[in-house]
């Protein structure tokens, strides 16, 4: 365990903005985690790879507790992870021991804590579907308790662990399988497995060709290697909408798919027919790749991704994603949802 006074936490999240903690805690296990959690007078906030979050440049009073370290364990097809452990470790276990059920979630940068919590998906897979269990640490009760999948409620991009902020998951369990559970039916994906010459219905090569579909997409990200393009994923939900709408959004995508395909493409990335890709809605509000608000903008290639540029702050990152959710509203009545976390005081414009 490390603890720090008075630390920026920028250099600890992936937008690689925002203020100091009074007090960082790093746990780097599950025991780590229990004892800095349990000796706390206030609850602390947590954080995992920084990956989904903007921390205020006023930056966070009190206790933070990064959960980053742990251990992962396979008994038969059982796999347990502490809540610090890096996702994409766990799913490389999961590969050696050949089971599947995770594979098409590899190296979504996350822990495996916020992989519950947040409910993660990508390519027809989310975390929940094959969660077994997940054990807690109750900041208001002061203890360690196991809750089983049925007494959570998952849904796309959330939890209602979200609502339940004194709950810290510390380790979850995930039921697998020897044999195939989803298909992998994203046309991209599958394209780029041909090109390749892999074959994804064995699950080596499935990780590989998910592997090089989310290089191709900016969709990788790891907290020790440097890289020039800091952003926290999409920072938008795929929004609800009314289906004449999903209809009138899918005109906006422009890979070549027929409606029906579109609108189906959404259901994969773990939506329904009536939520429309964020996407589409930015682009049809009239915002572009590669937009740009001084100091922040929209990937050149990924209008979902909101990009930090050198001195950009944590303020002019809530200004911008704000502006968006305003305009999206008053051009297009669609309520926009971030799907990143915000973490600290922000100043809100009238
Ligand atoms: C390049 C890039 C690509 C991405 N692609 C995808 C994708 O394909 N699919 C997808 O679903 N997401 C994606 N994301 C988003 C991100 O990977 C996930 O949201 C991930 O779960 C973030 O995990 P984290 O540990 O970094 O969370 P953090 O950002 O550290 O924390 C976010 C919030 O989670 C809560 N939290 C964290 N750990 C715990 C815990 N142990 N107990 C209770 N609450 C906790 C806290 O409230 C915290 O505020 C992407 C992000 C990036 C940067």
């Amino acid at each position: 365990m490390k603890t720090f006074h008075n630390e920026y936490l920028a250099p600890y999240t992936s937008l690689r903005v925002g203020g100091p903690a009074e007090t960082l805690i790093i746990a780097e296990s599950y025991a780590d985690t229990v004892t800095a959690l349990s000796s706390l007078s206030k609850p602390a906030h947590i954080m995992g790879y920084g990956a989904n979050c903007l921390v205020s440049d006023q930056g966070l009073d009190g206790t933070t507790v990064l959960l980053r370290g742990g251990t992962v364990n396979v008994e038969g097809t059982t796999l347990t992870a502490d809540a610090g452990i890096w996702w994409d470790t766990a799913i490389q276990t999961a590969i050696q021991h050949g089971l599947w059920g995770l594979e098409l979630m590899s190296e979504i940068p996350s822990s495996v804590g916020n992989a519950v919590v947040g409910n993660i998906a990508a390519y027809g897979q989310q975390a929940s579907d094959t969660l077994l269990w997940i054990d807690v640490f109750d900041q208001k009760q002061k203890e360690v308790r196991r809750i089983k999948k049925d007494q959570v409620t998952f849904g796309y991009r959330e939890s209602s662990l979200q609502k339940q902020l004194e709950l810290v998951v510390l380790r979850a369990a995930f039921q697998l399988s020897m044999l195939r559970t989803v298909e992998l039916k994203y046309d991209s994906a599958i394209t780029i497995g041909e090109e390749l010459g892999l074959d994804h219905t064995t699950l080596a090569h499935c990780r590989d060709i998910i592997i090089e579909t989310r290089r191709r997409a900016g969709s990788i990200w790891h907290p020790n290697e440097p890289t020039d393009l800091h952003t926290a994923g999409s920072f938008f939900k795929n929004p609800m909408v009314s289906e004449k709408q999903a209809r009138e959004l899918a005109h906006f995508d422009e890979t070549g798919a027929t409606l029906e395909r579109v609108i189906n493409q959404s259901k994969i990335h773990g939506g329904n027919a009536q939520r429309a890709s964020a996407a589409h809605v930015l682009l049809a509000a009239g915002f572009h790749r590669g937009q740009r608000w001084d100091r922040v903008e929209l990937h050149p290639s990924h209008i979902l991704k909101l990009a930090t540029l050198d001195g950009a702050s944590a303020q002019e990152v809530y200004d911008v994603a704000m502006e968006i959710v305003q305009t999206v509203k008053s051009k297009l009545d669609i309520d926009l949802e971030t799907e990143v976390k915000f973490l600290g005081t922000f100043n809100k414009k009238c």
